[in-house]
């Protein structure tokens, strides 16, 4: 199989779909690399790497489509990407079809075939695959060391000539992958660490990391393990009890989501005032329209002295191991896509290719991307 990566052309974004160490193995299973120059430059993956692992580099994505059976991205392809790719040939990446619908037709009207890897179901088998999980246990480690750079306390309890100082009070709001992640981070720093969910099966988890796990009565897990929507009265006893633990919180971390919908709204304009000046919140939901009524995306504001930070695309602050663990995922993926002999062969009724199949030669098969659309024709 052909291979090809070009450089990532979204606004900020620094991570590359392959590294050279990831390179090495795909050439050894007998795949054929090809990369623009400078592709990996913004992670600190220079040409020579890429060269040295037996990559060709090459000098524009043009270049690095044209012939590829497989194109790997970061981002969803930008239009001028697209223009480049042609019927037939296949692109694994983040897709984010919902925000991304323009592209999305031009990309049916290419007549190519998306493989989007926040589709992939979140089976055994698909573990070394779940690039969700790899980029948010990065996320949630990097929000943990936010709060602990923009807080103005220490996190860890200090004993010193001059006074004891009290460990900060740390508030987890979602205990998922990137959740836990925080979690550990927070502790490691030396924080007392409360977390919740509505996730009842998340308790031992939270409770295993050495953190405080806060209890409320009701157990909201749904299908596949995620969450589903609260009730309005269960909706009114989270907000007393997530109101108590975020008036006492040095630093609140929040990344509660309920796919396919807006974050949910967790913290108030009135929790916010009730907080001390000099904590700090930050909202890892801010992409899907934050779990704190005050965030705004992409941006730090301060709320009477409570900093509210909602970072975007907070992987790519990480650069070079969020591309590590996500080439490893898009590696571990490639290898379905092959047949006999490592030519491109998907198997069609393998669950992993049609779940992740938002579009097969120009034809959307994602129900809810093909809805939007139908949505988009009406209006
Ligand atoms: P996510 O990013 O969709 O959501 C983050 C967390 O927010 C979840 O734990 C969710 O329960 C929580 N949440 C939603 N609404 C909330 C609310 N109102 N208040 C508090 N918390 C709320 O989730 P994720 O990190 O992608 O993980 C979701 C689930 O998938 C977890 O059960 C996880 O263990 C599971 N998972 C399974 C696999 C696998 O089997 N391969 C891999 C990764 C994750």
């Amino acid at each position: 199989m052909r291979i090809a990566v070009a450089k990532e052309t979204s606004l900020n974004e620094r991570r590359v779909a392959l590294v050279p160490e990831v390179v090495r193995r795909l050439i050894k299973d007998g795949h054929q690399v090809l990369i623009e120059k400078g592709a990996g430059e913004t992670a600190f993956f220079p040409d020579e790497q890429y060269r040295e692992a037996g990559a060709e580099l090459v000098a524009s994505a043009k270049e690095a489509f044209s012939g590829a059976e497989l194109v790997l991205k970061v981002q969803p392809p930008g239009t001028e990407e697209i223009a480049e790719m042609r019927s037939g040939q296949a692109v694994a990446g983040f897709m984010a079809p919902h925000r991304v619908m323009d592209r999305i037709e031009v990309m049916q009207k290419a007549g190519i075939t998306v493989f989007a890897v926040e589709l992939i179901p979140r089976i055994s088998r698909a573990q070394s695959m779940d690039a969700l999980s790899s980029q948010a246990t990065v996320a949630g480690y990097k929000a943990a060391l936010i709060a602990a750079d923009t807080t103005h306390r220490f996190f860890p309890m200090l004993t010193t000539a001059a006074g004891t100082i009290r460990p900060a009070k740390v508030l987890v709001l979602g205990a998922g992958v990137a959740g836990l992640m925080a979690i550990a981070t927070a502790r490691r720093l030396g924080a007392l660490v409360e977390a919740y969910d509505v996730r009842r099966a998340a308790g031992e988890q939270v409770r295993s990391l050495g953190a405080k796990f806060l209890e409320l009565q009701i157990d909201a897990e749904a299908e596949g393990g995620y969450a589903r929507e609260l009730t309005e009265q269960e909706k009114e006893q989270e907000r007393a009890m997530v109101a108590a633990a975020v008036a006492q919180a040095d630093a609140v971390i929040t990344t509660a989501n309920i796919p396919g919908r807006s974050a949910p709204r967790l913290v108030s304009a009135d929790m916010v005032q009730a907080m001390r000046p000099g904590s700090i919140i930050v909202d890892l939901a801010a992409e899907t329209g934050g779990n704190c009524e005050l965030t705004q995306a992409g941006q730090t504001v301060n709320e009477g002295g409570v900093v509210i930070a909602g970072p975007l695309n907070v992987p790519s602050m990480l650069a070079v191991h969020a591309s590590e663990m996500y080439a490893r995922n898009l590696q571990s993926f490639s290898g379905l896509l092959v047949g006999e002999g490592g030519a491109y062969a998907p198997d069609w009724e393998d669950e992993i290719i049609k779940g992740s199949a938002l579009m097969r030669d120009g034809e959307v098969l994602h129900g809810p991307t093909l809805k939007l659309l139908k949505q988009g024709d009406t209006e």
